[in-house]
């Protein structure tokens, strides 16, 4: 069987030059297979492994905008539908300048899973483009999301394709877009996720992956008879994700110490100042360096302190880790020294932080706890999927509401992805338990649904 996934993988790298992160994700979650498709000959037989690593549709088209300056600027925009056995495409859009076709099947490749473990009925997508936010003005964002739905609109609807937000475009950007899809296609329906509270939105949208990430890793401890009170606990990012990631952490009676951005990091003893955070990220939208204006017993430690394109929180001693910022931002490096400092926890927020050798050196200590992207960040698009179902009943479900659905969900992932490890004899092994689990709901609805 490891020879079979050997040859499905040296296939991939020979079709998809450059898509260094996209054979990475496939990697991981391959090989994790190899149990399942030793039990269970169905899968190898109809080449569910060949088909789903494969994008049912991938749209690339050029978004021309003017800039404030008169300068017209073009860009490529993307939305890979790549599996929908089980429902609408459903995925984020990237707004940021790493944006690339490799990027973005990394992405839809581990939607597919993600989505699949929440139990809802969603398929996995992923879309976006390389612009930058940073530094445009309103006006800028505003034609670009525009120009961007220009293209769009044709593929999304809310019971085709329903985009929402990840880096790069939040509450904002969602606004934009949803304007402009109203006036192209004269629909007002749920095609997009995110939406503002007064058309259409969830109430905890925004809140969801960060409280989902923090009700993940309450699980993971208490099948240690631990929990979060007292934990000091390290995160990295300042976007939504790791801003709700420390609220609900506070929630918990731990206590969040760091939070990054593209310019440095915040080392806060005292614990992160969230409402200063939101203030200065959601309102002001400017760099980590104006927190310690404000607090200042919190160091403010630049980028320039440490090793190019490595994260210098890791370097904070902790008892718990919520990487949530982006891929590959944790290496075996990083996790070495995160675990001679005392951490027993990685719990991750963003997509794919972790590197595959970061992982393989956290699964082999036994005393350490690793909760996967797949399954510990979907809450996110779990609550678009709540907010998909109020949409469809035109209905506004109260903020306790939505929460308690959210804390059900991460505590069924949980539950789903633990007792497939032990299933498969690897109790604990969070990785091989959530791709097994994600990929056989996907896979067994592909073999009911024929060869599409
Ligand atoms: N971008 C988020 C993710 O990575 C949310 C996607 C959604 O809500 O559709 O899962």
């Amino acid at each position: 069987m490891k020879s079979y996934i050997d040859g499905l993988l040296l296939n991939l790298k020979r079709a998809n030059p450059g898509q260094e992160v996209f054979i990475q994700a496939s990697t991981e979650i391959l090989y994790s297979l190899i149990p399942l498709l030793k039990r269970d000959e169905r899968y190898v037989k109809n080449k569910i492994l060949e088909r789903i690593l494969a994008p049912e549709r991938t749209m690339m088209f050029r978004v021309v905008y003017m800039s404030d300056g008169g300068e017209p600027c073009v860009h490529t925009g993307y939305r890979i539908e790549f599996n929908s056995a089980l429902g609408p495409y459903k995925g984020g859009l990237r707004f940021h300048p790493s944006v690339n076709l490799g990027v973005l099947k990394f992405l839809g490749f581990e939607q597919i899973f993600k989505n699949s473990l929440t139990g809802l009925n969603i398929g996995g997508a992923k879309g976006g483009a390389n612009f930058d936010t940073k530094g445009k003005s309103d006006g800028e964002i505003m034609r670009f999301c525009q120009a961007f739905m220009l293209e769009l609109h044709r593929l999304i609807s809310s019971n085709t394709d329903v985009p929402a937000g990840d880096i790069g475009v939040g509450g904002r950007e969602i606004g934009y877009m949803y304007g402009a899809y109203k006036k192209l296609t004269r629909r007002f329906d749920g095609a997009l996720t995110g939406k503002g509270l007064s058309w259409g939105g969830s109430l905890a949208r925004t809140e969801a992956t960060g409280y989902g990430s923090v009700y993940f890793a309450n699980e993971m401890l208490a099948t240690r008879g631990d929990s979060l009170h007292g934990k000091i606990c390290t995160i990295s990012g300042a976007g939504n994700v790791a801003i709700y990631t420390a609220e609900k952490l506070y929630q918990m009676q731990a206590k969040p110490v760091t939070v990054s951005d593209s310019t440095g990091f915040i080392y806060d003893a005292e614990g992160i100042d969230v409402a200063l955070l939101k203030k200065l990220k959601e309102q002001l939208r400017v760099g980590l360096c104006e927190y310690i204006k404000e607090r200042p017993n919190a160091k403010f430690i630049p980028v320039s302190a440490y090793p190019a394109g490595r994260n210098g929180v890791w370097s904070v001693p902790c008892d718990a880790a919520f990487p949530s910022a982006t891929q590959n931002e944790l290496n075996l490096q990083d996790v070495k020294t995160l675990y001679a400092n005392g951490c027993r926890m990685v719990c991750e927020g963003a997509n794919m932080p972790s590197t595959l050798e970061a992982i393989d050196f956290m699964l082999a200590q036994k005393d350490f706890l690793f909760g996967p992207a797949k399954a510990a960040n979907a809450g996110g698009v779990a609550t678009s999927g709540l907010e998909m179902a109020q949409n469809a009943q035109m209905a506004s479900w109260s903020f306790e509401e939505v929460d308690s659905k959210l804390r059900e969900i991460m505590r069924h992932i949980f539950r789903t992805s633990y007792e497939t490890s032990k299933e498969f004899g690897a109790e604990g092994n969070l990785v091989l338990g959530s791709n097994i689990a994600g990929f056989r709901r996907v896979a067994d609805a592909m073999l009911d649904q024929g060869l599409v």
